[in-house]
């Protein structure tokens, strides 16, 4: 089975139009593998422990969170 992983597309991520720079996308990860630093940062994933589930691809509003081959 071919392994996936979630990435940040910089080019979609908007933090500023999300809630006071904060990413809702980062609740819906319970392993706490897609963090922000701080408010307006763009999200960061720690790519050796994405499971690549997807979870986080349907909250972010704008698409920016992407599965992809591992
Ligand atoms: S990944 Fe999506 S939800 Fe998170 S800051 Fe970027 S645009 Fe907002
Ligand atoms: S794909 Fe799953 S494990 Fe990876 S960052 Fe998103 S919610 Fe977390």
């Amino acid at each position: 089975m071919q392994m996936q992983l979630v990435v940040v597309d910089k080019d979609k991520c908007r933090p500023g139009v999300c809630e006071n720079g904060v990413c809702i996308a980062t609740y819906s990860c319970n392993w706490k593998v897609l963090e922000q630093h701080k408010p307006y940062d763009l999200p960061v994933i720690n790519l050796s422990r994405c499971l690549g589930c997807a979870r986080c691809t349907s909250i972010c509003p704008l698409g920016a969170l992407q599965v992809v081959d591992r």
